[in-house]
């Protein structure tokens, strides 16, 4: 997937904007990475329409290359696909917290299991497992196994019982003994079939549970979807566990779960040992997908940096010779952005390296500066010229502010000397644009 991304972005080398035009090639290579990573085909085609509805529609932000805003654009698409925000497991008002899973043989579920277990245990609370898969002898002494080696009891009956009243003996012991979380193992078939469904949902009916997640392994890429859409209409599931993530699995799965199924996924794993289960964070996700991060925070840097209106708003300012405290205080916090920013990445065109002593500088005056404007009252942040005229009222500015009055005559100074070196730049000669001398 990244690599045919990757061809995407080349393509937009030597542009100058994104347009409709040029779009064209990158977001066919975008496509087809998609598909070939096995994500289902509608998913793939709305993606692809929404990123080129707003990559066409996005402004030119200064400094960044068409590549990396089309890199941005897909990032955020991609996050957004998958969630959003991270899925957090729900835990009941009361305990215990039932937490029921279910899927496919062979998929990873009792392994999940005690790699849940394990995972909750070491957030402090106390656990217990249920086995619940009575087809397999196995799956029983595995699930005893596993709960032996994270010391986390396991609740277990003979092989001749039925699911559902296992669950609720089980859930029983977990209420005497305080447990907090009940997580209940059940058998898997290797098709969806009649049989399972039921069993699961006589389970569900006894159990109560507060989350109900179904186990899909990442390796059936698109077709994971396709079971958790199924799974949820025909017991309800509040969830999905996407395990193998550490395969050569094509990512399809991560992608196209919770679009096509709109349930999330919460909890990934990524091998074998206990420790390898963690949440599912859609960001990060997509960052692996895209293996550039350094672009996009450079990206979002720079529009928290230029943002549009802000900028709009300043040289309106400026050209009507209103530039006040105000805006002062706008721009030398963007100034000192642009710092920060510089620092981090060091490659914005056109603007000069700033050594991090320089931005240090840079942030003790602009602290300096908020304190002074801070201690200013509204009219006379809108009206610097009253602070220009009134000795008295810059003393008190200076008291309040802790600073000395000439720090603050110099500020005063300062905003006048900008105005009319703004008015300069912008070619403006018009009245306004004098330097009074301070009263
Ligand atoms: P069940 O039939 O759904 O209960 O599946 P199991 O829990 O018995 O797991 C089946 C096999 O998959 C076992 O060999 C597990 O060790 C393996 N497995 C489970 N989860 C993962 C995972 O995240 N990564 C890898 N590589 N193997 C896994
Ligand atoms: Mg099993």
């Amino acid at each position: 997937l990244t690599s045919g991304l990757e061809s995407a972005w080349n393509k937009l080398k030597g542009e100058e904007v994104l347009t409709k035009e040029n779009i064209v090639e990158p977001m066919r290579d975008i496509r087809r990475a998609l598909l070939e990573a096995d994500v289902s085909l509608p998913v793939v085609r709305r993606f692809v329409q929404t990123v080129s509805e707003q990559a066409v529609g996005v402004g030119v932000i200064r400094g960044v290359r068409p590549d990396q805003q089309l890199v941005k654009i897909v990032n955020d698409e991609l996050v957004k696909l998958m969630g959003g925000e991270v899925s957090e497991l729900v835990f009941a008002k009361s305990p215990p917290t039932v937490i029921l899973l279910a899927g496919l043989q062979g998929v990873g579920k009792t392994t999940v299991c005690a790699k849940l277990a394990f995972y909750l245990k070491k957030q402090g609370k106390s656990c217990m497992l249920i086995a619940g898969d009575v087809y397999r002898p196995a799956a029983i002494d595995q699930l005893s196994i596993l709960g032996e080696q994270i010391s986390v009891p396991v609740y277990k009956e003979g092989a001749d019982q039925k699911p559902a009243e296992i669950a609720k003996r089980g859930l029983a012991e977990a209420k005497k003994k305080n447990i907090d979380v009940v997580i209940m193992d059940t058998a898997g078939r290797l098709q969806i079939d009649k049989g399972m469904m039921d069993e699961l949902k006589d389970v569900k009916r006894v159990l109560n549970p507060t989350e109900v997640l179904l186990v899909v392994d990442a390796m059936t890429g698109q077709e994971a979807a396709a079971l958790v859409t199924t799974f949820n209409l025909e017991i309800g599931i509040t969830g999905a566990i996407l395990t193998k993530l550490d395969g050569d699995s094509r990512g399809g799965a991560a992608l196209s779960v919770k679009e096509v199924s709109g349930k999330p996924i919460k909890l990934v794993g990524r091998g074998e040992r206990m420790e390898d289960l963690e949440p599912f964070y859609p960001d990060r996700m997509a960052g692996r997908i895209l293996g550039m991060g350094d672009v996009l925070s450079f990206v979002e840097k720079a529009q928290e940096v230029m943002r549009q209106e802000d900028a709009e708003d300043l040289q309106k300012k400026i050209m009507s010779a209103k530039f006040d405290f105000n805006d002062f205080l706008k721009q030398t916090r963007m100034v000192a952005r642009m710092g920060s920013m510089s620092r981090v990445i060091g490659m914005i065109p056109g603007m000069a390296k700033v050594t991090p002593a320089q931005v240090r500088d840079a942030e003790k005056s602009l602290k300096i500066m908020e304190g002074m404007i801070e201690a200013m009252t509204p009219e006379e942040r809108e009206k610097p010229e009253l602070l220009a005229e009134s000795p008295a009222r810059r003393k008190r500015v200076a008291q309040e502010s802790g600073k000395t009055e000439q720090q603050v005559s110099q500020l005063v100074a300062q905003l006048f000397q900008m105005r009319v070196r703004m008015k300069n730049l912008l070619g403006v000669m018009e009245s306004g644009g004098s330097i009074p001398a301070l009263n």
